[in-house]
This record gives structure tokens, sequence and C-alpha cells, in this order.
């Protein structure tokens, strides 16, 4: 060995073999060799450090303490600073401070006391440890953020892992659930089906990720139950280990919300088939008075007529126009509240039926009014023909109906092949509706004159719309004001015997 410090040689090349900076100093604390490694860690050549003290290459507090602890070891025997793989840190010539990791040893060479440190830098290791930890922080936040409950689960059934949600959802505190059997929240019921699932679930290779997406129940810590939606998926862990990771919805609120609903689309349901009853009902029973009055006004008319006065006469026909128009009116309410239950006679007829049978019913009114009308060839159709018939004849009256005067109406009733649909329409060449208009004349009772313009009701539209509707179509208007308008529909075709 004092062979080795006097000489030097063989030593040093033996020490640069080595990848731990190795750093000799005397009692003095001064440096008296500096392996290849050393140069490499703290970036001074052997000539630059040698002779001079070892505290060069510590930042503070080391730097200042160092000479002390030295002395103190050496009287007192205690190794406060020699140690084993004690981290601290070392400063480079660049002046950075880095971790690193050093262990002391100390022999006796030649009767004086040699110090050897090893050292190794731990600045990479202490990136990479830092980057896990930044890491696994940012995955504990983004756990915690997310609104849904998070828990991981290991191949026991161990929970291992649980976010705030979880927490929430559950009523439990943290330290309650970690290292618990998964079991603690299912509800006793379920406890058998569970376990065959997830034995199931555990065994079934191939695909990694499997949500299941399902309507479980949980078990509060209180005993209650609450209704989840569960996603699960496992992973392998890098120890080869599987882990179970759950998502956890609660959906007390979705399922109450949901419930609520379905109750009040029952009782809507209700209530708008009670609704109709009740117009089908009174408007029945209406008619009967309705038609006494008009036939005994019509007969006070023809009998009695020459002992009214002119104002008695005036009268007169007001009651029997008012009756007319309160006939027309029942007359209307009940064709509307008949047609929901009057949608089971769907079948394939000829569409030039319809042509024909509402230009037989409109005959008069077509001669008095010199309508031009044209018509494209109708094919086989599919619905219930007498409810066409009456949507068609609606929409043909109103554009006769609607019209300026000395108008010559012309009508058009077009048909078009749309797929799955046909597409009827009627265009006139009538007065037209503003387009702020042209979805509320579909309502019931919604005119856009006034009963001495031009008479009507207000359901003929509503009408054509239930009726659409009964054949699963749709109804909607373009128009022009002052040049026209275009109602179309649409009905379902039936398989192709409606080709
Ligand atoms: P009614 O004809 O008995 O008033 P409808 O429900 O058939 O009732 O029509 C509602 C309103 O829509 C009518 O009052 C009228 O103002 C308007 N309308 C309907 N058809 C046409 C049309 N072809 N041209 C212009 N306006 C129309």
């Amino acid at each position: 060995m004092q062979n080795v410090f006097e000489g030097n040689v063989p030593l040093n090349t033996v020490l640069d073999t080595v990848l731990e900076g190795i750093v000799m100093i005397n009692s003095r604390g001064e440096i008296l060799s500096f392996n290849k490694a050393a140069t490499q860690i703290f970036g001074y050549q052997p000539e630059e450090v040698m002779g001079l003290n070892v505290n060069m290459l510590m930042p503070e507090p080391y730097h200042s303490e160092h000479g002390a602890y030295i002395h103190n070891y050496l009287e007192t025997g205690s190794r406060k600073v020699i140690g084993i793989g004690r981290e601290v840190s070392g400063r480079r010539k660049s002046g950075e401070v880095f971790p690193m990791e050093l262990g002391v040893n100390d022999m006796i060479v030649g009767e004086k006391r040699v110090f050897v440190g090893i050292i190794r830098d731990m600045t990479a290791q202490k990136n990479a440890e830092n980057a896990l930890r930044g890491e696994s922080l940012r995955l504990l936040a983004i756990m915690n953020a997310a609104p849904g409950g998070i828990m991981t689960v290991d191949i026991t059934g161990t929970i291992t892992s649980v976010n705030t949600s979880l927490l929430k959802i559950f009523d439990y505190e943290e330290s309650e659930l970690i290292g618990q059997k998964i079991e603690v929240l299912i509800p006793e019921q379920y406890l058998s089906k569970h376990q065959q699932d997830m034995s199931q679930y555990m065994l079934a290779g191939g695909a990694r990720q499997m949500a299941l997406g399902r309507d479980v129940v949980g078990k509060r810590k209180d005993g209650s139950v609450v209704p989840l939606e569960i996603g699960l998926s496992k992973t392998k862990l890098p120890d080869g280990k599987m882990q179970v990771i759950a998502a956890v919805q609660d959906c007390s609120l979705r399922k109450s919300l949901e419930s609520q609903r379905e109750r009040l689309i029952q009782k809507l349901a209700e209530s708008n088939t009670k609704l109709e009853r009740f117009a089908y009902i009174a408007s029945h029973d209406m008619l009967e008075p309705i038609r006494m009055i008009t036939n005994f006004s019509a007969l006070i008319k023809s009998d009695y007529e020459s002992l009214l006065d002119e104002e008695g006469k005036e009268y007169l026909d007001v009651v029997i126009n008012s009756g007319g128009r309160l006939k027309d009116m029942v007359d209307d309410l009940l064709a509307y509240s008949r047609l929901e239950s009057d949608n089971t006679q769907m079948r394939d007829f000829d569409g030039q039926e319809l042509v024909s049978g509402l230009l037989g019913n409109l005959r008069r009114l077509i001669e008095e009014r010199g309508v031009e009308i044209t018509c494209d060839q109708f094919p086989t159709l599919y619905g219930n023909p007498v409810q066409l018939l009456r949507l068609l004849q609606n929409l043909v009256a109103n554009g006769i109906k609607y019209q300026p005067e000395n108008n010559v109406p012309r009508i058009h009733m077009g048909i078009q092949d749309q797929g799955d649909v046909w597409q009827l329409s009627v265009t006139d060449n009538g007065m037209g509706i503003k387009p702020e208009y042209l979805e509320q004349v579909f309502e019931p009772f919604r005119r856009l004159h006034s009963w001495d313009q031009i008479q009507g009701v207000g359901l003929g539209l509503s009408i054509c719309k239930k009726i659409a509707e009964n054949h699963s179509g749709r109804i909607w208007a373009t128009s022009t004001p002052g040049r026209g308008s275009v109602f179309a529909f649409t009905i379902r075709k039936y398989a192709l015997t409606n080709q």
C-alpha cells in the first residue's frame, strides 16, 4: 500500500476503472486521490484538487462543518459524518449543487489515517423520482377532480385506492376503506352474485379493458342502498399482479328523475285521454240541442217570418247563422277527437280514389269558383283512406277559400317518391301566409282571418296535422304572401306492396 501512495500509478489506474467517484483524503481533509469518475461528477481535473481541502466539493452547511466532523471523529471515534450510503449534496466546479450518495471508510496507510469517499451522482435518479412523484400527484389530482367515484381493487378484492367522489357516494373516510374488502360496499343480498361476476371478470382473458356500464346497487356506510352505474377495467401492474379499476356513478338522482318523468308522462297521457273523451262526449251531446236550434229557427223562418218585423227577421237570421256556425264547430271538434281512436283502418288503396273522391266532394265549390285544378298520377298508397281524403280535401278547400277577390284559384295536387315515405302537396295561387304564422296555423282554433271576412272554425289544419301524424308523417307549409302557398305532408309507405 505504501508503495501505492508513493508510486501512485497502479492504484489510480485501478480506481479509474471504478464507476463510482472515489476521493481519498488525509486527516486534515486534504485530497490525496481523485479518480476519473470523480472528475466526471465534479468537473475538476485531479491536478486542480490535489492537496486542497475536500470541503471545496461540498456546498454549505457541509462546507463549513466538514473540518469539525473529521476532528470530532478523530477525537471520539464517533462516525457522525462517516457512514454508508448517506444522501448528501455535492458541489460541482460550475457551482451547481447536486444530490449524491456518499459512503466513507477509513483505513490506516503507513500509520497515517486515510479516508476514502465513494460517491454516486444521484441527479438522474432524483430527476426520475421527481418526475414519478409529479406524475402520481397529477394522477391523484385528476382522480380527485373526477365527478364520478374511482377506486382500485387488487386481485384479492382489497380496496387499494379511492377518490374523493367515491368517498362521498358511500359516505366513508379514506382510512375506513383502504385495505378493506370490496364487499363492505355491497348489500348482503348481492354478495354471492358479485363474487361470481368478479371471478368471471378476473378470469376473462383477452381484452385488457372491459366496461360493464350496467346498473347495480351499492351499500353506504349507514347500510342504505345506492343505485350505481359501474365501469370496470383491469390492468397488470409492473409486479405482474392484476388490478381492477372501477368507475362508479351514483344514479340516485337520475333514477328518481326518471321515475318522476315516467309518472308525469303517464299522468299526461291519462289526462289527455280524459280530455279527448270529454271533448268527444261534450261535442256529441251538444249536437242534439244545436240541431233543435237550427231546425226550429228554420221552421220559424219558413212558417212565421211574415209575422216578424224587419228587426225580428234580422235577429232570426243571426240565430240561424250562429246555429250553423256552432254546428260546424262541433262537427269539427267531434272529428278531431275521434281521429285518435280511428287509426286502425290502415290498408293499401288506390291513390287515384283519393283524387276522384275529393273532386266529387268539392265539385260544387270548384264549379262555383271556376277553379283550375291539376293533379299528378297517384300510385297505390298505404293508410287510412277516409282520413287521408279528409286531409287532402281540407288543404284543397283552404287553397280555394284563401284567395284574393276575383282571383281564379289554381290548385295542383302533387306527389313525390321520397324513399321510405310519399310526400304529397297542395299548391295554390292564393293570398299566402306570412312566415311568422306558418307554424301557428296548425294549432287548434288558430285563424288568421276573422269569421266575417272568411268563414271557418280554425280546426281544419289541426285535423290535417293529426292525420299526418297518425300516418307517421309530418305536415308543413311554405308560402310567399300575395303569391300562394304550398302545404306538404308525408305518409309512410308500407313495404314493397305500396309501389
Ligand atoms: P279554417 O280554415 O277553418 O280557419 P284551418 O285550420 O284550416 O282553419 O286554417 C287555419 C288558418 O290558416 C286559416 O284561418 C287561414 O288564416 C290560414 N290558412 C289555411 N290555409 C291557407 C291557405 N291555403 N292560404 C292562406 N292561408 C291559409
